[in-house]
């Protein structure tokens, strides 16, 4: 039997209804024919809250212990579904992250997924049973409990799916796949039906939510094909792209087309003119990861930090401003807007246009970086969002290219 295994988000299982509303989708798959493994995240905001409760009690929470606090939360959602499946008259088992074989490095809050042992969760599918496993956490070689950064649960998915040899694996969210930017924030939106690793990597490292860079990347390494779809969708057909995106190996578009938008709000940028080894020894040492980084000599330093996996800012601050004083500055108002497409960067014409554009808005971006797949502005956080409105008329709408 073809193994499936489909991911549901927070918001798909924020409340009982919703959770008896997934119960019933796994049980349409069971009887489609298939094994299925579930993998869940936390219900509703359970995530944001555990955190806002931990800085309660302190400005700078402890790795581990945070770990510790934020798993639960994909416990709780892993024995109610399991639970719900089960009154539907299903067979099913819950397994935590550890339980169920991820293994990880010994990183807390953002560990990386080393190896997949999924014995247990292979015993039990050789039983009939459904599994349920808890996203976005794993178990160290040390035997410490880790969590996968936030979205961390399609990375769950997608690990366990390569490790199954699973025939697809489903990311069913509160929208029904990939949009040409945040369907919330820009209402002429479209869907997009195909997209490669690569587009969608890059997309997802730009912001769009919808999808976790890490887990593409896992996606990609192992052929993995990711079917992103809504919750309420039904399950994939002949043409899963008909209703939702497919990511999958694709041959690339025209060089230079833009298939989408995207922004992350809260970033934070680090500029020193302090030694680099100094500063990045310093960023190491607390565990700060940086996105990007653009040194230029020896001591010219721009590091830009995701503050979704941030949580001891205040230390950082402290640690910098003792170590370094003035010669290292922070800068916090500031959001990164991209577009993104392979070979976006051929000619220098997208990224005229693209400045051309915000010039004409009155914005001016404070940092440009380009890549092959990808052009970012940082620019003013409180214009972001009118600048990806303007990013995709210009890209996406006026005369823009067709995304099949
Ligand atoms: P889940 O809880 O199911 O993991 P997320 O909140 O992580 O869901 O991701 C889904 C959200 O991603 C959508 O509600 C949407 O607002 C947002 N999003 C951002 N960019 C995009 C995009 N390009 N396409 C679709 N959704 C996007
Ligand atoms: N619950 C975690 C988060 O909110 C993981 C996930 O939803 O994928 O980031
Ligand atoms: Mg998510």
């Amino acid at each position: 039997m073809s193994i499936v295994v489909q991911k549901y988000g927070g918001s798909s299982v924020a409340d009982v209804t919703r959770i008896r509303q997934v119960a019933e989708r796994v049980m349409l798959t069971k009887r489609a024919g298939h094994d299925v493994v579930v993998v869940v995240s936390a219900m509703g905001d359970t995530t944001d809250d555990l955190l806002a409760l931990a800085k309660q009690v302190s400005p700078n929470p402890e790795r581990r212990e945070l770990d510790m606090l934020l798993t639960a939360g994909e416990r709780i959602a892993m024995a109610l579904v399991s639970m719900a499946i089960r009154e539907l008259g299903g067979d099913a088992i819950s397994f935590t992250g550890s339980q169920s074989g991820i293994i990880t490095n010994d990183r807390h809050v953002d560990a990386r997924i080393i190896e997949v042992r999924p014995f247990r969760v292979q015993d039990e599918l050789a039983r009939g049973k459904i599994v349920v496993i808890a996203g976005y956490q794993g178990v160290s070689y040390r035997r410490e409990v880790t969590t996968l950064g936030r979205g961390g649960s399609d990375t769950t998915a997608v690990a366990m799916s390569a490790a199954l040899g699973a025939e697809y694996c489903e990311i069913c969210s509160d929208v029904d796949g990939v949009y040409t930017a945040d369907p919330r924030a820009v209402s002429t939106a479209r869907r997009i039906s195909i997209l490669s690793y690569e587009e969608t990597q890059e997309l997802a490292e730009a912001g769009a939510k919808v999808l976790n860079a890490q887990a593409v990347e896992f996606a990609k390494e192992k052929g993995i094909a990711i079917y992103a779809r809504a919750t309420t969708s039904p399950l994939p057909g002949a043409d899963p792209s008909a209703d939702g995106t497919v990511v999958r190996r694709y041959s690339p578009r025209m060089p230079g087309t833009v298939v989408g938008v995207a922004s992350e709000r809260d970033i934070l940028l680090i500029e020193s003119s302090a030694s680099t080894a100094d500063v990045l020894t310093l960023l190491d040492a607390q565990h700060v990861a940086g996105k990007q980084l653009h040194a230029s000599g020896r001591a010219m330093l721009t590091v830009v930090v995701s503050r979704e996996n941030l949580h001891e800012e205040a230390r950082l601050r402290a640690g910098l401003a003792e170590r370094f004083g003035g010669r290292v500055r922070l800068v916090d108002d500031l959001g990164a807007l991209s577009v993104v497409g392979a070979g976006i960067n051929a000619s220098f014409e997208n990224l005229r246009r693209g400045t051309d554009a915000l010039d004409s808005s009155g914005v001016s971006p404070h940092d440009i970086a380009t890549s092959s797949f990808r052009i970012t502005w940082m620019i003013q956080r409180d214009r972001l969002d009118e600048a990806v409105r303007l990013m995709h008329r210009t890209f996406l709408e006026h005369a823009g290219p067709v995304v099949p």
